[in-house]
């Protein structure tokens, strides 16, 4: 099943990454928006000055200018596609676009070593290091979540492409899904040094 995927989506290579998996307990808290904010500004090494929301609901943080309808659009179909899978798997909960905030970082690269168009943002490396995604103590990642309640993530700046926003957060947003449905699939799935990739679920 999985073979079958990687070859129908060549290109498609998302790297992604859960904030501090091996210490969850620590984030399982719930935080107020201001500390969760300040964890994404000490991850992406940016000032999110912007707020916004989609259509649908879900909270948008960008760092300096107002987020595009497409961008804000991308995010949506992500969280749909999302939300459709959750339910197929008889997941319930936090499947409302307010339940997820979402920061918009500045991306650190805008290709990936094949050239392909890939907006990511570079990262600690943390358990990645020594990985073959480790580029000298930090890795380029897609998205990375930070938060569990709220449901909170980062993904980079696009100007097109707008599918492969949807994927990352689709893919982003099943590591919260499983968190508040499936604590074991979750567990089993947060580390990818450790694990497959995304799609989890199908
Ligand atoms: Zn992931």
């Amino acid at each position: 099943m999985k073979l079958a995927k990687l070859f129908l989506f060549p290109t498609l290579f998302i790297v992604c990454v859960v904030y501090s998996s091996a210490n969850f307990r620590v984030f399982a808290q719930t935080l107020d928006n201001q500390s969760v904010t300040n964890i994404a500004e000490r991850e992406s090494g940016d000032r999110f000055t912007i707020s916004a929301k989609t259509r649908k609901g879900a909270n948008v943080y960008a760092v300096s200018t107002q987020p595009s309808p497409d961008m804000l659009g991308a995010i949506d179909k992500g969280l749909d596609d999302l939300f459709a899978i959750a339910r197929k798997h008889d997941y319930n909960r936090r499947l409302k676009h307010s339940d997820y905030t979402i920061y918009i970082a500045l991306s650190d690269r805008q290709k990936d070593s094949d050239g392909n168009y890939s907006p990511d943002i570079a990262i600690s490396a943390g358990q990645y290091g020594g990985s073959i995604y480790d580029q000298g103590g930090y890795i380029y990642a897609a998205g990375m979540v930070i938060a569990f309640k709220p449901c909170a993530f980062i993904i980079a700046e696009h100007d097109k492409n707008w599918n492969r926003v949807s994927d990352v957060v689709r893919y982003e947003g099943e590591h919260l899904v499983l968190y508040h449905n499936d604590r074991r699939l979750y567990k089993e799935t947060a580390d990818h040094s450790k694990s497959g990739g995304h799609p989890i679920l199908n």
